[in-house]
């Protein structure tokens, strides 16, 4: 069919997300496999950084027969998605239900983190927010839009590794019967833990950031496991996409944005189908980690 592939990527006015978006336009267009027209969403939570960032890729695309207006065929469009207003979710995806009535592919990229050691109930309360309960919220409400193939990627980190956990916890969260229902007790165990002071006991790590991460990664193991159960075809994957230069990790870092872009762009645009595909995997540098 000539119907559009349709992408989301989170947070993408900066850092990761923004290459994420150069990235997956530049290498759909250099693919083989790009007749059909495929439409980039931008999403942002700020709609003035988002659309400024946009402006500045189709800038660089210009004259370069990649854009439709430029006689390509891939689009790239701003949608605003804040994480923790579920309202701008829920409108986001009213959205690409009524101009598209799909999607192929959802980049879960948007994440906070606060600088240094900090660690307090409020740290971990914002943290989880953002990176835990925020990215839950957006795959609940885009799951029922995928059509058959669709990607489902979060960019998680290695630094959400279970070695941070204590042998009782790890045991918890790798529970082959763990459901969405019980990570959110476990992410609220943690919660209440460092709320009461009693996290190190109880086995939890001082860091807001790696058990949020935890938290994504292990929605990707369930999702996967879920949706195969139910014959749901989405192949989901969590990536780390290495040290990179960013607001987040700072000047310090190893990789450029789009070193850190490879693996959830090639994650997104791979062409394996179900039940082929690898599912509910950790990747980095294109290929899977032990967790
Ligand atoms: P940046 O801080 O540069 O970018 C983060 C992006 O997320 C920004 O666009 C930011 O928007 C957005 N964001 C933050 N909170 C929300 C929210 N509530 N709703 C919507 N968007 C939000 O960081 P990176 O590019 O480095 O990070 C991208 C992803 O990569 C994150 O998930 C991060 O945890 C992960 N990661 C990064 C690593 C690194 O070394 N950089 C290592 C491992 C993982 P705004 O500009 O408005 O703040």
């Amino acid at each position: 069919s000539n119907q559009a592939k349709v992408a989301i990527v989170t947070g993408a006015n900066k850092g990761i997300g923004y290459a994420i978006v150069r990235n997956l336009a530049l290498s759909y267009y250099t693919s083989s496999s790009s007749k059909h027209p495929f439409i980039i969403y931008l999403s942002a939570r700020n709609e003035s950084l988002g659309k400024a960032s946009l402006e500045q890729i189709r800038q660089e695309f210009v004259g370069r027969k990649l854009l439709q207006n430029d006689g390509g065929n891939i689009d790239i469009k701003f949608l605003k998605i804040d994480l923790t207003n579920k309202e701008t979710i829920d409108v986001a995806a009213e959205v690409v239900n009524h101009e598209h009535g799909g999607l192929d592919i959802l980049i879960n990229n948007a994440g906070t983190a606060f600088k240094g050691s900090a660690f307090d109930s409020n740290v971990v309360r914002t943290t989880l927010a953002t990176n835990f309960y925020g990215t839950l919220e957006v795959c609940n409400k885009f799951i029922p839009l995928f059509r058959p193939n669709g990607r489902l990627i979060s960019v998680s980190s290695e630094a959400g590794s279970l070695r941070i956990l204590s042998p009782e916890l790890r045991k918890k969260f790798t529970d082959p019967e763990l459901d969405i229902d019980g990570l959110i007790k476990l992410m609220q165990l943690f919660q209440d833990a460092v709320d009461r002071g009693t996290w190190k006991e109880e086995g939890w790590p001082t860091q807001a950031y790696a058990i949020s991460k935890i938290g994504v990664t292990s929605l990707n193991r369930i999702f996967a496991r879920h949706f195969k159960a139910e014959g749901k075809e989405i192949i989901v994957n969590a990536c780390c996409p290495g040290w990179v230069k960013t607001d987040m990790a700072g000047p310090h870092a190893l990789l450029t944005p789009d070193q850190g872009a490879e693996t959830p762009v090639f994650l997104a645009l791979d062409e394996e189908t179900v039940p082929n595909a690898p599912n509910g995997e950790l990747w980095k540098s294109k290929q899977i980690k032990e967790w």
